[in-house]
């Protein structure tokens, strides 16, 4: 194979290809999901996390910054590149000199050290001394859309493009790896933006999967800059106080198109709610001592068949509700 330094084309080569390799990442990644929320915008209406609609022009600043991130990181390639011929890297090329065993764990422990390398320089960025210079563009967009994943100033890319090399420094790592690794990061961070809740709104309470971050814990992020600093696992955030009072309460703080009805409509859906639990409503039932209380979301939407009528749904939470009930002073 020819040696990456033995011509300035082979240079230039070589960084076309990781250049187009890391652009080409994030526009397949966040186009997909921009598609799927898009064709599939009715079934996931009631999953939006946020009333507010992104800002005119948004996307296209969150694309030509997210461009400049893509060749930031084709640079940062480079030079791993580069380095890794110069024998100063522990990449390595054959799967047989650590074992299939390693390279499954080396993504794991590689995913791990992100999240909580992510976490502790996402904290640092936001110091006020740092944030205007380091994040401040990517905090542009309160209401973030699969497009803001890499709409990062130039110092916040080079911030995130280092961990890689200095971890091939520390541990050996497999192309492989870093290939996948890539992967799931860029799939969860155009997940985490894309402003639709697409995890099992319970899943924040589940004693094992609750330990990942669902879309909300980032949306909360973008909304309130003072929380929810951590990316693929939620517990940095819980060790270190830094978790968003909300997140755990079942609420995503939208509220949804309800919000938009004109107060009689809601009323009537209200008065009839009362009606049906009256004890008129249910005269053959006998009268019971134990008390119940039920808590439910109410969605009231234009009829999918028939958008002049309105429907409502019933979204049950009840293991949030609960939660929710036992805070309430
Ligand atoms: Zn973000
Ligand atoms: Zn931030």
């Amino acid at each position: 194979m020819e040696s990456l330094l033995s011509s300035p084309d082979a240079l230039i080569a070589t960084w076309r290809m990781i250049f187009i390799h890391d652009t080409a990442r994030y526009l397949i990644a966040a186009s997909l999901m921009a598609a799927i929320l898009a064709v599939f915008s009715q079934q996931f209406a009631a999953r939006k996390l946020q009333d507010r609609q992104p800002k005119p022009g948004q996307i296209g600043r969150e694309i030509r910054y997210s461009l400049l991130t893509g060749f930031i990181f084709s640079i940062n390639g480079l030079l791993t590149a580069i380095a890794t011929e110069l024998g100063w890297t522990q990449i390595y090329s054959s799967v047989g000199d650590y074992g299939a065993g390693y390279l499954i764990l080396s993504l794991v422990v590689m995913v791990v050290l992100h999240d909580a390398y992510f976490y502790w320089s996402h904290r640092a960025i936001h110091h006020p001394a740092l944030f205007k210079w380091v994040h401040r563009t990517h905090h542009r967009s309160r209401t973030p859309t699969p497009w803001t994943a890499y709409a990062f100033d130039p110092a916040e890319a080079i911030v995130n493009a280092v961990f890689m090399p200095m971890l091939a420094l520390l541990m050996p790592l497999h192309p492989l790896v870093i290939f996948l690794f890539m992967a799931h990061m860029i799939i969860r961070n155009v997940m985490g933006h894309s402003g639709h809740e697409l995890f099992p709104r319970n899943m924040k309470h589940h004693p094992v999967f609750g330990a990942l971050t669902n879309v909300l814990h980032h949306d909360l992020h973008h909304r309130d800059m003072n929380h929810n600093y951590g990316l693929y696992f939620s517990w940095w955030d819980r060790w270190m106080g830094t978790e968003h009072p909300d997140y755990r309460k079942g609420r995503d703080g939208a509220k949804r198109r309800a919000g938009k009805f004109p107060l009689p409509v809601r009323m009537s859906f209200v008065s009839l709610l009362m009606l049906a639990g009256s004890p008129a409503a249910n005269a053959s039932t006998p009268p019971t001592t134990e008390v119940q209380t039920v808590t439910a979301n109410i969605e009231i939407a234009p009829c999918e068949a028939d958008r002049e009528r309105l429907c409502a749904s019933v979204l049950w939470e009840p293991a949030c509700e609960q939660e929710t009930a036992e805070r309430r002073p």
